[in-house]
């Protein structure tokens, strides 16, 4: 058994660097667990943060602060600023950077890590559930490598606001607390400050995590850290189970894949671009993690390449579900002293089909078709017809959020839609639409209305475009007014919801939307 290891608050190695306070009421009330160091100092580094100077509050995200069974509102904010910006660390933590390998833009580089993150803690809600607490900026650790261990206020802001605007849409993502700014002076292609925020997910392990051992021929450490996830994040999977037909770490590859698949195929229907998928960046947990240049797409593009920095366009929109399968068949690879080769394969083989089910269920629904116990023949009826809408909307440069939106219209068994007036070329969508109309009416399930309503709850009506961020790190960056960043937030995380006041945002991109060019300086 993996016990929970409780931290030890009297350790006075750390109470001499000031850092730690004796009362701490931001987590006084929590559990703290940090299992994550059950695993032992092959795994991490204890490491310190190094505070910002002068930070000060950009936002506190009520929504999650209620996973750690917080009222946000009545948090002591001078307090839980110092926290997020590294300058106080609450009695029971004992702060970590994970060391991790990976596979980058298909390179393996055999030693990474938390470059300037830290687990901060691990903590257990009311509710049992585990919730590690990371701070991303707060300064260098042993794996910093040749960076600084900051980040920009810019790239803090996007994260942050993508990472909220996945959960609004009901993607499975790593999730963010808090942000703030500072007046540290952090040097990228020009001065810009330095920010840092803090993000929680039940975990932040990696594929790369599994690369460093197997890499470095250490098996009995992949046993270890594969037993360690199984048994925390996949208990339905039992390690004691003797019977070889049924191994464990096969289930737990294919746990992987499930979830991998499942993710991947919400980005695809969602039309986002994640843009670093190198393995270090993919979550055991199937959790879309590290935002750096991601982008969602406004015009349906299948060569959309979101990096600029991504020249050959390895991480595109249309190669994310490949390149997932490579990123998994990298990771199946650290197994293989647990399972035969073949039972990895076979179980790689179960990407394909289970993408394929997932992207097309959450299709079939933003087309409108609710009742998914229908033929096959129906089924590929469907597909055919959300394959042909796809190549109608690239052809025409048709905005990917706005079609669906405003798709629920064209459900409603119009003949004359304003839909088409998308479309350059009117006669094809008519045509398009008749067949569309014709395979409604044999869903007899819901009302016109019904289906109408529902599918309002899957095609979100704001999405974080690009200039969006924009708009709120400019205002961010040279005033230092944060509203922008909470209006954003509010209409992100209901993101299906009516917003009056923001109807601003719910059409097109500006013109100057197409200048904005982001890379992996962050
Ligand atoms: P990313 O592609 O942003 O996920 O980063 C890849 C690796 O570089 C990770 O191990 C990061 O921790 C590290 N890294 C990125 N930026 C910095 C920085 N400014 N200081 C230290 N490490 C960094
Ligand atoms: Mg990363």
């Amino acid at each position: 058994m993996l016990d929970s290891v409780k931290t030890t608050p009297d350790d006075t190695s750390k109470a001499q660097t000031g850092l730690h306070s004796e009362e701490s009421p931001l987590f006084s009330s929590l559990e703290f667990s940090n299992r994550f160091h059950s695993l032992g100092e092959d795994f991490f580094s204890l490491q310190e943060p190094d505070g910002l100077h002068k930070p000060e509050l950009v936002h506190i995200n009520h929504s999650a602060a209620q996973l750690l069974d917080h009222d946000s509102r009545q948090l002591d904010t001078e307090h839980f600023c110092q926290f997020v910006a590294g300058q106080h660390i609450p009695k029971n933590c004992r702060p970590v950077a994970a060391i991790y390998a990976g596979h980058q833009f298909g390179g393996f580089v055999p030693q990474l890590g938390d470059g300037r993150a830290l687990l901060m803690a691990e903590v257990k809600n009311s509710r049992s559930e585990y919730w590690e607490i990371q701070l991303k900026g707060a300064g260098m650790t042993p794996y910093s490598r040749r960076g600084d261990g900051r980040a920009v206020l810019r790239s803090t802001i996007r994260e942050y606001l993508c990472s909220e605007a996945m959960h609004g849409l009901g993607i499975p993502t790593t999730r963010a607390l808090a942000m703030v700014n500072s007046e540290e002076e952090v040097y990228r292609e020009q001065l810009e400050t330095g920010a840092s925020m803090v993000r929680m997910a039940p975990s932040f392990i990696r594929f790369g995590s599994f690369e460093l051992f197997a890499s470095r021929n250490q098996p009995d450490k992949v046993q270890q850290l594969a037993d360690f996830v199984i048994e925390n994040y996949y208990p339905e999977i039992s390690l004691q189970n003797n019977d070889v037909k049924d191994n464990p770490y096969q289930q737990f590859l294919s746990a992987v894949v499930e979830k991998t698949a499942l993710m991947v195929a919400h980005w695809q229907s969602a039309g986002f671009a994640h843009g670093v998928m190198n393995t270090d960046n993919m979550s055991i947990l199937g959790l879309t993690l590290d935002y750096g240049p991601f982008g969602f797409l406004d015009t349906y593009k299948r060569d959309f390449i979101c990096n600029h920095s991504d020249h050959q366009g390895r991480y595109s929109f249309k190669n994310q579900p490949s390149i997932a399968l490579w990123n998994l068949t990298r990771f199946a690879e650290t197994l293989l002293t647990l399972m035969t080769i073949d039972e990895a394969k076979a179980t790689l083989a179960e990407f394909e089909p289970v993408f394929t089910r997932h992207y097309l269920s959450l299709m079939e629904q933003k087309l409108g078709f609710f009742n998914a116990d229908v033929s096959n023949e129906e089924h590929q009826k469907r597909s055919t017809l959300i394959l042909s809408l796809l190549n109608l909307m690239e052809k025409n440069q048709v905005d990917y959020t706005l079609l669906f939106r405003q798709l629920a219209t064209a459900a409603g068994y119009q003949e004359n839609t304003p839909i088409r007036d998308m479309f350059m070329d009117r006669e094809a969508f008519d045509t398009w639409h008749k067949h569309y109309l014709k395979l409604l009416e044999q869903d007899e399930s819901l009302s016109p209305e019904q289906r109408c309503k529902k599918m309002n709850r899957v095609n979100p009506k704001y999405i974080l475009r690009n200039y969006m961020a924009q708009i709120a790190i400019e205002q961010a960056t040279r005033y230092r007014d944060y509203s922008e960043v909470d209006k954003l937030m509010n209409i992100l995380l209901n993101p299906y919801d009516e917003h009056p006041e923001m109807e601003h945002y719910a059409g097109l991109p500006p013109d100057w939307a197409t200048q904005i060019s982001v890379s992996c300086s962050s």
